[in-house]
């Protein structure tokens, strides 16, 4: 046999130069992969599922592309100075693997079983979709000892009922996570909601169970910064899940999207909205529908690994936190 040229690790940890960005098998941010859940203090997952689209499919090749376009992110948040590889041991779980996708309430159940798994090891979840009716199987993990609070940046509240005969579609997971008392409706608040609807009572529900609605029109007149104060005043100091759709983003920043809605965030808004909300007790998160068919130039896909990198610092900081209390 002749020797083949080969590195040790594709992916090392200690000297993030030793080999170029682009090379090796496609991980988040170049982390190890592994499936030993003892190894993982923040778990990165791919969940490769899009049965709960309403319009256009996609999302399903999501975690991929974002694993490929997060090469391009380096080891430290500049802005911030958080350095999450070097303070928790950050790997790559794989994909949340579904035996029946086209069994849509089966898969979500599939989808909990999975993250019930991560979170009974104490494993932080951050995800990668998918469509965002991925969201509720793993809030049924990481909500499952009580109601907890949630940050929710969309285009769309995803507060919707049955849809076609189903009650679980990407449009409705968290009324059904109200509804299965995974979230505390007085602790959710929803950012960057507009678009047109078929029912001025479209997002009804959310207003009416207690969420705050942070309409699209009142993020612009009053900014980030706000947005950020009042995402802190109505979650607390509890515990918290970040819920980021990269619809809300303007469709110039994310065409590779199932349900673009014109005029929505900026990622320099996005960024900035993200880094105000240090301190809080986060406990997972999600970037959710990603649709690669309809990206241009991978753009989507790498807007949402920066806006993964961002929630992966705030994680990491929030872990050091509760583990330095105890
Ligand atoms: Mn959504
Ligand atoms: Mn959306």
């Amino acid at each position: 046999m002749p020797d083949i040229k080969q590195p040790a690790t594709y992916h090392s940890m200690t000297d993030p130069q030793a080999r170029p960005r682009y090379t090796g098998v496609a991980t988040f941010f170049r982390v190890p992969f592994t499936q030993d859940l003892t190894e993982a203090e923040i778990g990165l997952i791919g969940v490769p599922y899009d049965g709960g689209v309403t319009n256009r499919t996609g999302a399903r090749h999501g975690p991929r592309a974002v694993r490929d376009q997060s090469s391009l992110l380096r080891r430290i948040n500049a802005a911030t100075g958080v350095a999450p590889f070097d303070t928790c041991r950050v790997r790559d779980l794989g994909d949340c693997w579904i035996e029946k996708p086209y069994e849509l309430v089966g898969a979500l159940e599939e989808i909990a079983a999975f993250y019930r798994t991560v979170v009974a090891a104490g494993v932080t979840p951050l995800s990668v979709g998918g469509d965002h009716s991925i969201s509720l199987p793993i809030l049924r993990a990481v909500a499952a000892s009580g109601p907890i609070g949630m940050i929710h940046v969309d285009a769309h509240c995803d507060t919707g009922d049955d849809y076609l005969g189903s009650r679980f579609h990407h449009g409705a997971p968290f009324r059904r996570a109200v509804d299965e008392g995974l979230l505390d409706p007085a602790r959710v608040v929803q950012i960057g909601i507009r678009g047109t609807v078929n029912d001025p009572d479209h997002w009804g529900f959310s207003q009416r169970s207690g969420m705050r609605v942070l309409l699209m029109e009142e993020f612009q007149d009053k900014g980030w910064r706000f947005a950020a104060e009042e995402a802190r005043r109505v979650v607390g100091s509890g515990p918290v899940y970040l819920s980021f759709d990269i619809d809300s983003l303007d469709p110039s920043q994310a065409p590779g999207t199932g349900t673009p809605e014109a005029g929505g965030l900026m990622m320099t808004e996005a960024l900035r909205l993200l880094r105000a909300l240090r301190g809080l007790d986060v406990i997972g998160g999600d970037v959710v529908e990603v649709a690669p068919p309809f990206d241009v130039g991978s753009l989507t896909a790498f807007n949402g690994a920066s806006v993964l990198f961002e929630i992966l610092c705030l994680l990491a900081e929030a872990r050091e936190r509760r583990s330095a209390a105890g």
